[in-house]
């Protein structure tokens, strides 16, 4: 039986069961649409090609390739969303920021994919604020019930602090 998400704490991580991890296969979003920094050697912006990535040898490094590349495993990945949602086909990665709130990182060829089709259905059902990335541009979103997901309030927002700063915000509204 595969994991639901904790929209609460994040991803129940040391709870994954490997048995409901997937192959990437034909997919490699994740080094399109990534953010790495934590790299010299790749020091990759958000919405653009890896420069060890091509569409004829996928990675051209896999054997050598970092530990940041070697440890992201994307909610699809792991088996935590439904097959039909794999990254490649409806153009968003799904994650977690380690503060514990969703990220769906869109390809910058689709910017409005999160909202369309099978992946706007899941979202559709998202309770808690999540960050919106498609390429250098970050949104919050405030998840609204009764309200489909295209009439949903999103906020851009620079960087990771004010991001915070608005699920702080957020949090004390609820009280
Ligand atoms: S986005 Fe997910 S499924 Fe696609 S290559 Fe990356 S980890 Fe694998
Ligand atoms: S080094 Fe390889 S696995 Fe890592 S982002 Fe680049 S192409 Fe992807």
């Amino acid at each position: 039986m595969s994991q639901s998400v904790d929209q609460t704490d994040g991803i129940p991580v040391r709870q994954l069961d490997p048995a409901t991890f997937r192959e990437c296969g034909d997919c490699a979003l994740c080094c399109k649409v990534l953010e790495i920094v934590e790299s010299e050697d790749l020091d990759k912006p958000p919405g653009q090609w890896c420069r060890h990535w091509s569409k004829k040898c996928g990675c051209a490094i896999y054997e050598k390739r970092e530990e940041v590349c070697k440890i992201f495993n994307c909610f699809w990945k792991v088996g935590l969303i439904p097959e039909d949602l794999k990254p490649n086909k409806t153009k968003c990665v799904l994650s977690m920021y380690k503060e514990g709130y969703l990220i769906v990182s869109v390809d910058t060829a689709v910017p409005t994919a999160w909202k369309e089709g099978a992946m706007g259905r899941y979202l559709q059902g998202w309770e808690k604020p999540f960050v919106v990335q498609c390429g250098l541009d970050k949104s919050m979103v405030w998840p609204t019930p009764g309200l489909p997901i295209h009439n949903w309030r999103v906020a851009r927002i620079s960087n990771k602090g004010e991001v915070e700063r608005y699920l702080k915000l957020k949090e004390k509204s609820q009280c």
